[in-house]
């Protein structure tokens, strides 16, 4: 069978309607409860699945729109973190925030997301994939008392994960993405016991599954990040040859706009690549053209049945109507260099 030429997908996340929680805003507290919230999620779910229709989007999310947050929304649902007393942490290097604290052992109590799973494959006929923190990037939210070891907690996470996974590959669904934004900045770690912490994280899944590692976000912490960085963008030199040898079937990362050598990609040999072609840290809305420009660049090193244009990170922070505009870009930009191919 011929695999689609430029299968289009996103990160994840997309805004949320401003009636189910307040607009541009991380961590926005929901404007909604009880049977009433239950209701709007599932209705902002069906939102953004016919944006993503409308806009060509093969692959579809549930836009995240029944989380608060990509990492502490599945962490609120585990035994042994302690969300009432917080310590102060530096997350990424980058950032100071108050965090919960790991107190004993980790443990799921149920499923977390599989529900959400379930209506999101019964809500639309497309493909549909479900995103979950991924174990490096869970640990660098806490401060962990229990463990006093990064990697022991990782493999802890691991666990965890993949007992959720798999209940939610159980439902259907056609892809399961971990989000390793971590994995950009702990390169000894990944190392060492990144990459083998997300394989046991998607160990058995009988979906693809997929890792996303981007520069982040564009709120402020991210852009003076990335502004101390330099004009060549190498992170992904060091951690792609370790997926590439990996288990995992997919890599997303951030190419638009940024200040990635777009060779690097070459470094991932048989995968399948999942690329940056919309800025996420501007209001910018790209043009169909731009996003074909991106694409035909990456298209050097990766076929058109491996590549899938995709947004750079999750669109969350930004208006829904830049989100919705962004999302037709990818989707037209992606046609045009599919008729270009023929
Ligand atoms: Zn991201």
């Amino acid at each position: 069978m011929t695999r689609p030429k430029l299968p289009t997908t996103i990160a994840g996340s997309l805004p949320k309607p401003s009636w189910l929680a307040e607009p541009v805003k991380l961590w926005a507290p929901w404007r909604l409860g009880g049977e009433a919230l239950a209701e709007g999620k599932r209705d902002a779910v069906r939102l953004v699945l016919r944006d993503q229709e409308r806009a060509g989007i093969d692959i579809v999310t549930d836009g995240e729109q029944t989380r608060r947050h990509f990492v502490t929304t599945f962490i609120e649902q585990l035994d042994g973190v302690d969300f009432a007393n917080r310590r102060t942490v530096r997350i990424r290097n980058r950032y100071d925030a108050d965090v919960p604290v790991v107190t004993g052992a980790v443990s799921r109590r149920g499923p977390v997301f599989v529900d959400d799973a379930r209506f999101l494959k019964s809500a639309t006929d497309r493909r549909v994939k479900v995103t979950l923190p991924g174990p490096m990037t869970m640990v660098d939210t806490l401060y962990d008392a229990h463990y006093r070891s990064r990697e022991k907690l990782a493999w802890a996470f691991a666990e965890i994960l993949n007992a959720e996974a798999r209940e939610i590959a159980a439902t259907g669904v056609d892809v399961i993405q971990f989000d390793e934004p971590a994995f950009n900045v702990f390169f000894d770690e990944v190392r060492d016991w990144g990459v083998r912490t997300l394989e046991r994280a998607a160990q058995g899944l009988p979906c693809t599954t997929a890792v996303h590692i981007c520069y982040g976000y564009g709120i402020k912490a991210n852009i003076d990040w990335k502004n101390t960085l330099g004009s060549e963008w190498r992170q992904y030199e060091q951690t792609f040859p370790l997926l590439a040898a990996s288990a995992i079937d997919q890599v997303s990362l951030e190419c638009a706009n940024s200040h990635v050598p777009i060779d690097l990609i070459g470094l991932l040999g048989g995968k399948d690549v999942l690329v940056g072609a919309i800025d996420v840290a501007t209001e910018r809305v790209e043009t169909p053209e731009d996003v074909a420009k991106v694409i035909r660049s990456a298209l050097r090193f990766v076929p058109p049945e491996r590549l899938h244009p995709c947004t750079n990170c999750g669109m969350v922070p930004l208006p829904r109507d830049v989100a919705r505009a962004k999302l037709e870009a990818l989707g037209a930009g992606a046609a045009l260099v599919r008729a270009e191919l023929g």
